[in-house]
C-alpha cells in the first residue's frame, strides 16, 4: 500500500496566516486582552481528535466516490450556553430523522454534519449599521459581540471566545453522550462572558500543559462503517465556519507522530463567500490544517479562481479534503455552475460537490423582513442534482439552514404560508432557517432527487 503523502508540510504552523490580508474580522479594542484569551485558548484541551477528523476525511472520500452522501445543517448562528446543548440535541434528533429518511431512499449512508459545536462568528455585508440615528458596529455573533442595537452589546469582547470554547465543550459532550447512548452528559459551565473571565484565570487544571492532542470527547456522531462493508448511523459530526481566526488558530494542534497539524475545534471547517480569496489569511489558514475543509462559493466566483483555489488547499488531489458548497441561487446556477465543474474537473481535484440552497435565495420583504421562499430553495437543489447529473458527476449532498423547530423564519408550507406569517416566531440570530415542516419538504425533494 502506497502512504498518501501528508496533507501539510510540518513546517507549517498555524500562525502561518498571519501577515495575510485578512477580511471579517472584528475590532477588537484590546489588543492585550485578545492576547490573553488566545493563551488561554492554546492551553485549554482540543475539542474533537485527530482520529475522528480522519475518520470523517475518510467518510468524505466515499462521498466523492459516489458511495455515500452527506447531510449538513443547523443554525446560521448557535446560541451560546445551555440553549445550544439543548439545540444540538434537538438538531442532532431532527438531522438524524432526514439523514435516516434520505438513506433509506437512496440505500446509501448518509454522512450527518451539525453547524454546531462553534458556529457562533458571522461574515456580514456592512461593518457598521444605523439603528435610530446611531451608528454602531455590526452583530458578528455571540463569540464577538452581543445581538441588541447598544454599544455596550455591540462592543467586541475577546472573552466571548473563552464563552463559545465551553459552550462548544458541553455541546460536544451531549453529542457523544448522544451517540453512546449514555445519559445526558449535561454540565452547567461557564458560558457567560463575565464569567469566562474569571475562568481564564482560576481553572489552571484543565490546561493540557503541552498544548497537545489531549481532547476531553472523542468517537460521538458518526457514520461508521461496520467490518462487513455495512455502516452504521450514530450521530453529528461537527462543523462551523472557520470565520475567526484569534478562536481557530489556538486551537490548532500538531500530530507529534506524523507532525501533520489539526484544527480540532472541530471536524470539518467551512470558510465562507466573502473569505475565500487565494492569498488572503483564511485560506492559508486551510491550506495548512490536515482536516477536511470546504468552501462556499457564490455567483460572483471566476472558474479560473476557484481552480488556483482547489490548488492551494488541495494540492496532493486527495479524496474527501475539498468540498465545494455551491451558494450560486435559484435563478443562476444552470447559468453558471456548468463551467465550475468543468474547470475544476479539467484540473483534476477530486472534489465532494454539494449544495448550499439558502444563501443565495435570501430576500427581504416589502416591511424589511430577511426571509427566503422554500420555492426558491427546492428549484435551486432541483437545478443542482440535474446539472451534476447531466455532467456525469456525484450531486454528494445538501447544507442546510435548519431550526429544529416550527419557527416562521422562510416562507412556504402550511405554517407559514405568505410573508405576512413571518412575525409569528422569528428566533434567528443571523438568517433564516428552515422549520421542522419545511426540512421534511426539503429532505422528501432530496430523497426523490438522489435515487
Ligand atoms: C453561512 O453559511 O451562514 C454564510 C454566511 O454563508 P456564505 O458564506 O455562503 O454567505
Ligand atoms: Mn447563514
Amino acid at each position: 500500500m502506497t502512504v498518501p503523502p501528508l496533507l501539510t508540510p510540518p513546517s507549517w504552523h498555524s500562525p502561518a496566516w498571519r501577515g495575510h490580508p485578512i477580511r471579517q474580522q472584528p475590532q477588537w479594542p484590546d489588543p492585550d486582552e485578545v492576547a490573553a484569551v488566545t493563551d488561554r485558548l492554546a492551553l485549554l484541551p482540543a475539542l474533537t481528535t485527530a482520529s475522528d477528523v480522519r475518520s470523517v476525511l475518510a467518510a468524505l472520500a466515499r462521498v466523492q466516490n459516489r458511495e455515500a452522501f452527506v447531510l449538513q445543517g443547523g443554525d446560521c448562528a448557535e446560541p451560546l450556553g445551555p440553549t445550544a446543548v439543548t439545540g444540538a440535541r434537538d438538531k442532532h434528533r431532527v438531522l438524524g430523522a432526514v439523514a435516516e429518511r434520505v438513506s433509506t431512499c437512496l440505500d446509501l449512508p448518509v454522512v450527518t454534519i451539525g453547524r454546531l459545536a462553534g458556529q457562533f462568528a458571522k461574515p456580514r455585508s456592512s461593518a457598521v449599521e444605523e439603528v435610530a440615528g446611531r451608528r454602531l458596529p455590526v452583530f458578528r455573533g455571540l463569540t464577538v459581540n452581543g445581538p441588541r442595537p447598544h454599544e455596550d452589546d455591540r462592543t467586541p469582547d475577546p472573552y466571548r471566545m473563552l464563552s463559545g470554547y465551553y459552550t462548544a465543550r458541553n455541546v460536544l459532550r451531549e453529542l457523544a453522550a448522544l451517540a453512546h447512548g449514555t445519559a445526558s452528559a449535561f454540565a452547567p459551565q461557564t458560558w457567560d462572558p463575565a464569567a469566562a473571565r474569571e475562568v481564564a484565570w482560576n481553572r489552571r487544571e484543565e490546561a493540557a500543559p503541552d498544548g497537545s492532542l489531549r481532547s476531553l470527547v472523542q468517537g460521538y456522531g458518526q457514520t461508521r462503517w461496520t467490518e462487513d462493508g455495512g455502516w452504521r448511523h450514530t450521530g453529528l459530526w461537527t462543523s462551523h465556519e472557520a470565520l475567526l481566526l484569534d478562536y481557530e488558530s489556538p486551537l490548532t494542534r500538531q500530530d507529534p507522530v506524523t507532525g501533520e497539524w489539526f484544527l480540532l475545534s472541530t471536524h470539518v471547517p467551512w470558510i465562507g463567500d466573502r473569505t475565500r480569496h487565494v492569498g488572503d489569511a483564511h485560506v492559508e489558514f486551510l491550506a495548512g490544517i490536515a482536516n477536511p475543509v470546504a468552501v462556499k462559493i457564490g455567483p460572483g466566483a471566476e472558474p479560473a479562481e476557484i481552480v488556483r483555489l482547489c490548488r492551494r488547499l488541495d494540492p496532493y488531489r486527495r479524496p474527501g479534503r475539498l468540498t465545494l458548497i455551491c451558494r450560486l441561487g435559484a435563478r443562476g446556477l444552470r447559468e453558471r455552475l456548468p463551467a465550475l465543474v468543468t474547470a475544476v474537473r479539467r484540473a483534476g481535484h477530486p472534489v465532494v460537490w454539494m449544495s448550499d440552497p439558502m444563501h443565495g435565495n435570501t430576500t427581504t420583504t416589502a416591511t424589511g423582513v430577511k426571509t427566503r421562499h422554500l420555492k426558491d430553495m427546492l428549484d435551486e437543489v432541483t437545478d443542482f442534482f440535474d446539472v451534476l447529473r447531466g455532467m456525469g458527476e456525484w450531486p454528494g449532498g445538501v447544507h442546510l439552514e435548519a431550526a429544529a423547530a416550527e419557527v416562521t423564519e422562510c416562507v412556504g408550507g402550511t405554517r407559514v404560508a405568505r410573508e405576512s406569517d413571518l412575525g409569528e416566531a422569528y428566533e434567528s440570530l443571523c438568517d433564516p432557517r428552515l422549520n421542522n415542516e419545511q426540512l421534511m419538504t426539503m429532505a422528501d425533494m432530496v430523497a426523490k432527487l438522489a435515487v
